[in-house]
């Protein structure tokens, strides 16, 4: 039955409930009964005192000491308050009884203390222990009579326990009552409460990667269940932009996976189909089986690091080099393949600066950054490396004098699989890439501490920067 929160809040909100009203109750309880017993004593001392007054006034008027006892012990009846007069020593000179008719016996004469009140409780029977009474004793002694009185007065209790009584009968009663009432309006409203998330668990049990899509009500966006269900949307959105990346990036690559293939498929497919070819025409065909293969490779390969990066689990290897040589090293691979293009790639002069970070990873950047550049760039034109720093980052700038990124592709040229111009690169073009350079290039970036944009491009050229911190040193 715990299982549920319903239950378990109910149980605590009356658990709590339970020790605050008993807490309350048990309070409330000690203070009525002190109050009613010290207003007992206080009533007891008041008749003494008149008492008192009255025996001083009688013996003044010239009364005995007996008589004036009797006098005053009548005057001074009241149905609930005995009162008895005794001499100085104990002999018993007048009383009257309250309603209960019950002679308390004087305590010892030594016990009762002299201008002051000795008060205690006495069974009104010795085999009965509920039914006690309150007694003031003291002595008085009266207008210049050697002779004290001692006068005790008692007042049954009982009034006092049944009021006591009849409270605790009222708290025994309502208390269950009300934390009967409490459950039952705590486990409604709890229940009531807690519908939306119910209702919430039942929707979201319901959404699948077929319908991601889907968001659950936000009946007040303000409330806690309320932030809940948006937190929620907020997670199935990122999962649903997650999905359509995922299934994006899957049908991106099987295309580009499928061109190279279909060419080896041809390829292989046209020289099979007579029974003899000549020697070049085999070189020919291998020729072409080889390219695509290379080119299939470079994809696999450039999707793995991406697979890998995107997990978090691509391992750098960071060491300690000096950037301005990684340029040179860069700028000499990329004039391999600019010299048969009649392009020249050359490094700016640059200053000796050490970088702490993954070499490999940062060349493979590089290289791609120079190769498009190379790509774009026609026989005469330059693919130019710069290397600079402000206050927090080393600067590298690969500029080229090639024939630019149109405006409108710009904003995605870092995409995944994205080109700018897919017919333009022939089918049969082994440079050609997959659309994943800048992507991989800018994750290295990235994952250097730094970052790469591109700073402008127009039919003059294009310029990008590559910022790596210098913290990362
Ligand atoms: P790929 O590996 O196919 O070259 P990239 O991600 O490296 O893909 O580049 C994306 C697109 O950006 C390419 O289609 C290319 O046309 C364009 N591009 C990249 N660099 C340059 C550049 N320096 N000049 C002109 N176009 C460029």
């Amino acid at each position: 039955m715990f299982e549920s929160v319903r239950a378990r809040l109910t149980l605590w909100y009356v658990s709590v409930l339970a020790i605050v009203l008993i807490a309350f109750c048990l309070g409330v309880y000690a203070l009525l009964s002190r109050a009613l017993y010290a207003r007992v004593d206080e009533s007891l001392v008041a008749l003494l005192e008149i008492t008192i007054k009255s025996l001083t006034n009688d013996i003044d008027e010239g009364q005995t000491i007996e008589g004036s006892a009797q006098s005053t012990v009548a005057e001074l009846f009241n149905p609930q308050q005995a009162i008895a007069v005794f001499d100085g020593s104990g002999q018993l000179l007048a009383e009257n009884t309250s309603g209960e008719d019950f002679h308390p016996r004087l305590p010892d004469l030594a016990s009762i203390p002299d201008n002051d009140v000795l008060l205690y409780e006495v069974p009104e029977k010795a085999d009965r222990t509920d039914d006690f009474h309150r007694v003031a004793v003291r002595r008085a002694y009266v207008s210049g009579k050697r002779l004290p009185y001692i006068i005790m007065i008692n007042q049954p209790l009982d009034p006092i326990e049944d009021e006591l009584e009849l409270l605790r009968r009222i708290l025994y009663y309502t208390v269950p009552f009300a934390l009967l009432m409490a459950g039952l309006g705590g486990w409604l409203l709890a229940r009531k409460s807690l519908t939306p998330v119910v209702d919430m668990a039942e929707r979201a049990r319901r959404i699948g990667s077929e319908n991601l899509d889907q968001q659950l009500p936000v009946l007040n966006p303000r409330d806690e269940l309320g932030r809940l269900a948006a937190a929620f949307n907020e997670l199935l959105a990122r999962l649903n932009s997650a999905f359509v990346q995922q299934r994006q990036f899957m049908a991106d690559a099987s295309h580009e996976l499928r061109t190279p293939l279909t060419v080896m498929h041809a390829a292989a497919g046209v020289t099979l189909k007579q029974p003899h070819r000549t020697e070049g025409e085999y070189r020919d065909a291998i020729e072409v089986l080889n390219e695509q293969t290379r080119r299939l490779s470079r994809i696999v390969d450039d999707m793995f690091v991406l697979a890998r990066a995107d997990t978090g689990r691509y391992p750098l290897r960071k060491a300690t080099f000096y950037l301005n040589d990684l340029l040179e090293e860069v700028a000499r691979a990329g004039s391999i393949l600019a010299t048969s293009k009649g392009v020249t790639v050359e490094v700016e002069d640059s200053p000796e600066v050490t970088f702490h970070g993954d070499e490999d990873l940062l060349r493979r950047m590089l290289l791609n950054l120079v190769h498009n550049g190379l790509r774009h760039t026609p026989s005469g034109g330059f693919v130019r490396l710069g290397l600079s720093r402000n206050q927090s980052h080393h600067l590298i700038t690969i500029s080229d004098t090639g024939t630019g990124i149109p405006a409108e592709a710009q904003a995605r040229i870092f995409e995944r699989f994205y080109r700018v111009d897919k017919s333009r690169s022939r089918s049969d073009d082994s440079e050609r890439g997959a659309g994943l350079g800048l992507a991989i290039a800018k994750w290295i970036a990235e994952a250097s501490a730094g970052s790469l944009e591109l700073v402008h491009s127009g039919p003059e050229g294009t310029t990008f920067l590559v910022q790596l911190s210098t913290a990362g040193n």
